[in-house]
C-alpha cells in the first residue's frame, strides 16, 4: 500500500503536476536567489510631453537577467513575487536603484523630469513602505519631487481605509503619485477624489482603440476631461502609432509613452534623450 502510494505520489508529481507548474517551481527557486546574485536591472522608458515633444519623465521597469533563461520580463515573475512576498525586497531594491540612477543623472547635469517607479499591491500593504521610500531618497540624495510612484487602483482599493492616510504621507514627503492602468480597476470617482494624486495613466487597452474605436475614444476623452477637472495630469501608455499620438495630443492628453516614442532601454541609452542642464535649448 505504501509502495503504491509512493508510486501514486510520484505519478502525481510527474503526470498531474503539469509542466507549467514545475517550471513555476524552478522559477520561484531561482527568483529567491536573484536579488543576492544581482540579476535584476532596471530599464527606462521615456515619457514625452505631447505639447512640446520634450522628455517629461522616465518609467523604471524591472528586468531579470537570468543566467540560463536570458532576459526575463516582469510579466513572467512579478505576479509570482507578489504571491510569495518576494516583491517586497525586490521592490525595495527597485526604489533604491531608481533613486540612485536618478541622482547619478542629475550629477551628470542631465534633465529628465521625473523617474516613475511601479509599486505593487503587496508593497503598498507592507508596514515599512514609508521607511523604504524615505531610505531610498535619503541614501541617494534624489530630490523627492523627482520621484513618482505608480499604483494600480486595485492596490489602493485593497485597503481603501488606510490608503488615503498612506498616500497622504507619501505625498507629504514630496513624492508624486499616479494611478497606473487607469480605467481597468474598480475605483469609484468618489474615492478617486479623496486621493492626493498627481496623474492618471490611461490604460494601454483604451489607447489601443483610438482613434478608430468609438468606445475607446469616448473613454479616453472622458478620462482626460475628468482628470483635468480634478487638477490631474494625464499620461497615455502604450502609444504605438502616429494616429494614436496625434489623437492624444489633440484630445489634450499631457504626456505620451509607448513603443512609437521609445521602448524601455538601459539607463545609458535613455540618457541620450536627456538634455544637459547646461545646454541652452533654442
Ligand atoms: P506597466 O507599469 O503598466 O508598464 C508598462 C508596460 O507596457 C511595460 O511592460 C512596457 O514595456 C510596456 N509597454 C510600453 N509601451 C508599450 C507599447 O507601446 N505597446 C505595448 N504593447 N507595450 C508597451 P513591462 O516592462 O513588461 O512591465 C509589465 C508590468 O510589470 C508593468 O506594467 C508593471 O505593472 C510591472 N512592473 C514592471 N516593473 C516593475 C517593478 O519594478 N515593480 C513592480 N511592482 N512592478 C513592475
Ligand atoms: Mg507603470
Ligand atoms: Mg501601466
Ligand atoms: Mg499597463
Amino acid at each position: 500500500r505504501a509502495k503504491e502510494r509512493g508510486r501514486n505520489t510520484f505519478q502525481f508529481f510527474t503526470a498531474d503536476m503539469n509542466h507549467q507548474a514545475f517550471e513555476q517551481m524552478l522559477l520561484e527557486n531561482s527568483l529567491r536567489r536573484a536579488l543576492e546574485r544581482g540579476e535584476f536591472e532596471l530599464h527606462y522608458q521615456p515619457q514625452f510631453a505631447t505639447a512640446t515633444g520634450r522628455l517629461a519623465g522616465v518609467e523604471a521597469l524591472i528586468r531579470w537577467r537570468h543566467p540560463e533563461l536570458g532576459m526575463v520580463f516582469p510579466g513572467t515573475f512579478i505576479a509570482l513575487a507578489e504571491q510569495n512576498g518576494l516583491i517586497v525586497p525586490i521592490g525595495a531594491w527597485v526604489l533604491k536603484e531608481a533613486c540612485r540612477q536618478g541622482k547619478a543623472w542629475l550629477d551628470e547635469g542631465r534633465r529628465f523630469g521625473h523617474i516613475a517607479v511601479n509599486l505593487s499591491a503587496r508593497q503598498f500593504a507592507a508596514d515599512d513602505l514609508l521607511d523604504t521610500i524615505r531610505e531610498a531618497l535619503d541614501n541617494s540624495g534624489l530630490p523627492p519631487s523627482m520621484l513618482e510612484l505608480e499604483l494600480t487602483e486595485s492596490a489602493i482599493m485593497h485597503n481603501p481605509g488606510e490608503a488615503i492616510e498612506l498616500l497622504d504621507r507619501i505625498r507629504d514627503m514630496g513624492v508624486a503619485l499616479s494611478i497606473d492602468d487607469f480605467g481597468t480597476g474598480y475605483s469609484s470617482l468618489a474615492s478617486l477624489k479623496q486621493y492626493p494624486l498627481d496623474s492618471l495613466k490611461i490604460d494601454r487597452g483604451f489607447v489601443k482603440g483610438v482613434p478608430h474605436d468609438a468606445d475607446d475614444v469616448a473613454i479616453t476623452e472622458a478620462i482626460i476631461a475628468i482628470a483635468h477637472k480634478m487638477g490631474l495630469k494625464v499620461v497615455a501608455e502604450g502609444v504605438e502609432t502616429a494616429q494614436q499620438a496625434e489623437f492624444l495630443k489633440a484630445a489634450g492628453c499631457d504626456v505620451a509613452q509607448g513603443f512609437l516614442l521609445g521602448r524601455p532601454v538601459a539607463a545609458s541609452e535613455v540618457a541620450r534623450l536627456m538634455t544637459a542642464a547646461d545646454t541652452v535649448v533654442a
